[in-house]
């Protein structure tokens, strides 16, 4: 994969696809103004949002089927299994459905109904499973493996296959390095998997170190209730408090994240994600979920670490229409003691 990061950028907008598949990734590099002006750097942001799916994870569905079907493991009309917070499951449903597979997707009952209902729209097999501790049994990672071994399906296993983070690697890498034009200081986003971060950041490095400049900083966000800000910061996985936000956050160091080169970790409460997602969407038209906000947050906080005049890239991981009925309902947002777009009283 040495090369990967200057050469396999996917096309863009500008090129025909033969198919679906071929439409994702080559996503905008948006400056965010507000985030830059208020820092003195400059701040942008790769809308993920974009892809066909919906979001990020349509590069791990695609870089997980594609590594599937070259090594053999999934053949024409195979099934896969997997278990997902929802978007992992839109990406490999459609592709699947683009090139003749079936799906099982295996998710918590307590994601958005948005995905749920966006999932069973476009033909997902859907088993809603009760939201377990991944130490647990029932934990949806776990179901989702047994549903595999038992049916002799294909496991896509999207924490611990490096197909993942090779994905990120060999497209959102290169695709950042050369929409920046080389000039990288730092890269923030935060984890589920860690496909994107541990990926992105391994490919930033890869083309650095091929350009003969300084590697970006590689921060990684995260937001309450996750282990990794500790394990970055003292090596110490122990978990507090929540999020509302979905498909981040993690207690464990999955295979994914292994051996990124991460430099530094951002903790973000909610209502500071929050009020960034505002933010995006009033001043500058940009509707994004709640991962984004913890992004720009963090790549917000890094700006200010770093001072004045750097280049620093984040991603916006998917749209905000997919979380409606939690991050823009007055009802459910006072219940949690957060703060509410004023426009939606
Ligand atoms: N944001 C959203 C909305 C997601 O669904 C996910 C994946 N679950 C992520 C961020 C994290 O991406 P990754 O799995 O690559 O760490």
């Amino acid at each position: 994969m040495t090369d990967s990061a200057t050469s396999s950028a996917r096309p863009g907008w500008h090129t025909l696809s033969a198919d679906m598949p071929g439409a994702v990734g080559g996503t905008p590099l948006i400056r965010l103004r507000k985030a830059s002006e208020d820092t003195s750097c400059e701040i942008y942001g790769k809308a993920e949002f974009m892809n066909p799916g919906g979001s990020v994870k349509d590069r791990a569905a695609l870089a997980i089927i594609e590594d599937a079907e070259r090594r053999g493991v999934l053949k024409p009309g195979g099934t896969l299994v997997e278990g997902t917070a929802g978007n992992t499951g839109i990406g490999l449903t459609l592709v699947a459905n683009a090139r003749g597979y079936k799906c099982i997707i295996v998710m918590p009952e307590t994601q958005s109904q948005e995905k749920i209902g966006f999932l069973r729209m476009i033909g997902a097999d859907l088993r809603l499973v009760p939201a377990k501790p991944y130490r647990d049994e029932g934990n949806y990672v776990h179901v989702s493996r047994r549903l595999a071994e038992e049916g002799g399906y294909v496991w896509a296993n999207q924490f611990d296959n490096l197909a993942n983070r090779e994905g990120h690697r060999a497209t959102t890498a290169p695709e950042i390095w050369q929409q920046m034009d080389g000039k990288v200081d730092a890269f923030t986003c935060a984890c589920g998997t860690g496909g994107t971060l541990a990926g992105t950041a391994m490919g930033l490095h890869d083309a650095a170190s091929k350009a003969g400049v300084k590697a970006p900083r590689i921060v990684l966000a995260d937001p309450e209730g996750s282990g990794l800000y500790g394990w970055v910061k003292d090596n110490d996985l122990s978990v507090s408090g929540s999020s509302i936000t979905e498909g981040i956050g993690q207690s464990r160091v999955t295979a994914n994240l292994e051996g990124a080169p991460i430099d530094d970790a951002e903790r973000i409460p909610d209502p500071e994600a929050l009020d960034i997602i505002y933010s995006l969407l009033i001043d500058e038209g940009l509707s994004v979920g709640g991962s984004s906000g913890i992004n720009v947050a963090s790549a917000i906080r890094t700006a200010r670490k770093l001072g004045p005049g750097h280049r620093i890239v984040t991603i916006l991981c998917d749209g905000g229409a997919r979380y409606e009925s939690k991050l823009f309902n007055p009802t459910f947002l006072r219940g949690k003691n957060l703060p509410v777009a004023p426009w939606l009283d």
